[in-house]
Parts: structure tokens; C-alpha cells; sequence
């Protein structure tokens, strides 16, 4: 049999970035007070560790991180770093007990961003790594462009980042250019070459950084960076919602989450982030327990688990039947019966044709309001009809 995903890992650690990668999304930007509500929701929820900001950029984001630590919260709370010695001073300063150290390990980054050279980057990272170590502080040797490095140099780094104490290497799929099988064999190579643990932190420029993130989990990561929503650089990152549903409701991991809360947490950060949930969105979209097709429709009413993978208050939202042009008579049956209205077979045949032609002609599914004054036309209809027959 194909193992599952449960014969490859133990424990799964959630490490939310929504702070730090979502913020950095073009035209995000959160009031203090948002980003400590939002520590505090994901803490709620089950995070493990928060990706609370960049500690260097000074001024009001330290001051976030500050109160963030402050607030006493189960999570342990990380601090983003270049691998420089006084951005992790910045870090300390800010009383966090974790902080990410990265550095590019791709040739591309290290020729033309860093205009630098692998030993000089095992160099910087080293002496960053032992620094925040000796600190006391919990430590994630960052590989930013991981997935375009040669694998020999990111073993390498890896190995270094574990001989200066590094707690665990974060493998950053950047670009989001790999997909879940390629994902699947770099995790393990590294994992088989290097005892470190290994976080995921994958982007969704082609709609895989979910998959990637769980492909990793497959070869060995035990840890997982998100956002709310999959907030994030350009196309965005792996979304919390959607990793732990996922290990949840596909491979059978309950990570203990207090899911239910998902469509609060995400709402709140579609709010703040000014990045409103598009109905289809995975997860917490409008539109994923919303069935208007009749087979659809159907089905759900005789039972939800024909067309539903989990059910709509797992994650705090509501199962809704739409009537509209591709409605069928046991929906609208079961709609009027909502109203206390007990429909007939001709009654809801009639219904049925002008749900059809009104929804067409305005391009929707209907409001209530709209199918009771179809109803009262139908019963006009058929008493006109009884009335010709006498
Ligand atoms: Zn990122």
C-alpha cells in the first residue's frame, strides 16, 4: 500500500509568517494594534510560532514585536533577520526567544544580490548562527532561494548551519518554481544528508505552495511556515487554512487547531490587509458550502458528505443551498419548506421554470424575497387555472 502521510513524520509544527512574509505583500501594511490582535487570534488557534516582523526595520515594527512578546502567549515568538550581527541585536532588544537568520544560497542571488561568494555566505551565516546561539536564543538558519541552490552547497550550508547550533534550516521555495515531486526529493536528499529539521516556507506562484509545503512534510520537514490566507509575496504563501485542514481532513493529522476559528482569523486579515476573500477562495471562500446545481443540491440535502469534504462548522462557516438557474425541485422543495411552506409536485415544476428565466435574465442566483414573489405569481397562475376549470 502507498504510505501515508502519517508513516513519514511525527509532530507537525505550524510557523505562522503572516506577520512578517504577509505584511511584506505589495500595499500591506498593519496598524500596531492589528498585528497584536492577530498574534493573539493565531495563538489562539493553535500556532506554534509567529513570525512576529523584522526587528531591524526600527521604530514602530520593533515596537510591535515588543508588545507581541509581551503578551505572554503559549507560542514562541521569532524575529526575521539578514545574517548580520546587529540585526540580531535588533532582535534581542525586542525580547523575542527565536529568531530566523537568512542568507541566499543560489548562485543567482549570491552573483547578482549579494555580488558576493559561497564562503563568504557559509561565513556570514556561521558567525550569525553562533552569535544568536550564544544568546540563548532558538535559531532558523534561513536558505532564501533554496529550491534554485545546488544541492551540494545546500547540504553544505545545512551542515554548517547544524554545527553552529542552528535548530532548524528553513527551505525557501522563493519563486514558488517546484513542484510537489521535485519538493519531495530535495527535503529528503537534505534530510538524508544532514540531521537539522527543516521547515517548508513555499510560495504559490503556480498554485503548488500548499502542495509543496505538504511534499516536504512527505520527505522529512517537520516544521511549516504559513500565512492567513496565504498572504503573502506576489502570488502569495502556503495559507494556514489551508495546511491544516488539509493534513486534517486528507491525511488524518489533527494537529489540535482550533479550526473553527478559521473564518474569523481570516476575515480579521482580510480586513486589515485590505485583501477581501474571493468567493471561491479554498477553505473559507463564500462559495465553498454554497451548492446550486440540482445533482449538487441533491446530494447535500439527502446527505452532506456526497459533495462536501468536511463540514461547514469545522471551520466556522455555514452550508448555504443557492437557488438559481441550475437549481433542482428538491432544492426548491426543501427552500419553501424552510419558509413553512409544504410545495406541490405542479407547484414545484412551475417554481422551478420561473427560478430558471428570472435567474438567467438577471444573471443570479435569487434573493427569498424574489422566490416568494414568484410563488404568489405561480398561485395566481394555478387559481386562475382552477377558476377557468369551474
Ligand atoms: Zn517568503
Amino acid at each position: 500500500m502507498y504510505p501515508t502521510l502519517k508513516d513519514f513524520v511525527d509532530k507537525i509544527f505550524i510557523v505562522d509568517t503572516t506577520l512578517r512574509d504577509g505584511e511584506q505583500t505589495a500595499g500591506v501594511v498593519f496598524a500596531n494594534q492589528e498585528k497584536i490582535h492577530i498574534a493573539k487570534m493565531l495563538d489562539e488557534i493553535g500556532v506554534n510560532q509567529i513570525e512576529a516582523g523584522i526587528p531591524a526595520m526600527g521604530g514602530a515594527e520593533k515596537e510591535a514585536i515588543k508588545s507581541i512578546v509581551n503578551l505572554g502567549l503559549k507560542a514562541s515568538i521569532m524575529a526575521w533577520n539578514r545574517a548580520v550581527i546587529e540585526d540580531i541585536k535588533n532582535s534581542i532588544d525586542c525580547g523575542v526567544d527565536a529568531v530566523a537568520i537568512s542568507i541566499s544560497t543560489s548562485d543567482i542571488h549570491i552573483k547578482h544580490k549579494l555580488k558576493s561568494s559561497r564562503e563568504d555566505v557559509l561565513d556570514s551565516m556561521s558567525k550569525a548562527v553562533e552569535f544568536a546561539k550564544s544568546k540563548g536564543l532558538y535559531v532558523s538558519a534561513n536558505a532564501e532561494d533554496a529550491s534554485r541552490s545546488e544541492m551540494d552547497f545546500l547540504i553544505k550550508f545545512a551542515e554548517r548551519a547544524r554545527e553552529c547550533g542552528a535548530d532548524r534550516l528553513r527551505f525557501c521555495d522563493t519563486l514558488g518554481i517546484l513542484d510537489p515531486f521535485e519538493t519531495f526529493s530535495k527535503i529528503k536528499t537534505i534530510r538524508d544528508s544532514v540531521g537539522i529539521d527543516i521547515e517548508m516556507h513555499t510560495h504559490n506562484d503556480f498554485g503548488m505552495a500548499t502542495a509543496n509545503a505538504l511534499a516536504g512534510v512527505r520527505g522529512g520537514a517537520r516544521y511549516v511556515g504559513v500565512t492567513v490566507n496565504g498572504l503573502g509575496e506576489r502570488a502569495g504563501n502556503a495559507a494556514l487554512e489551508e495546511v491544516v485542514m488539509a493534513l486534517k481532513i486528507i491525511h488524518n493529522i489533527d494537529l489540535g487547531f482550533k479550526t473553527k476559528k478559521f473564518i474569523e482569523i481570516c476575515e480579521y486579515v482580510a480586513n486589515a490587509s485590505s485583501r477581501q476573500i474571493p468567493i471561491w477562495k479554498t477553505i473559507v471562500g463564500a462559495n465553498i458550502f454554497a451548492h446550486e446545481s440540482g445533482i449538487h443540491a441533491d446530494g447535500v440535502l439527502k446527505n452532506p458528505t456526497t459533495y462536501e469534504a468536511f463540514s461547514p462548522d469545522e471551520v466556522g462557516l455555514v452550508r448555504q443551498i443557492i437557488i438559481g438557474k441550475h437549481s433542482g425541485s428538491a432544492a426548491i422543495k426543501s427552500k419553501f419548506n424552510q419558509f413553512g411552506i409544504e410545495l406541490s409536485k405542479e407547484e414545484t415544476k412551475l417554481i422551478l421554470e420561473n427560478v430558471r428565466n428570472m435567474s438567467i435574465q438577471l444573471k443570479r442566483p435569487l434573493f427569498d424575497k424574489e422566490l416568494m414573489y414568484i410563488y404568489n405569481d405561480v398561485q395566481k397562475i394555478l387559481n386562475k387555472g382552477a377558476n377557468l376549470a369551474v
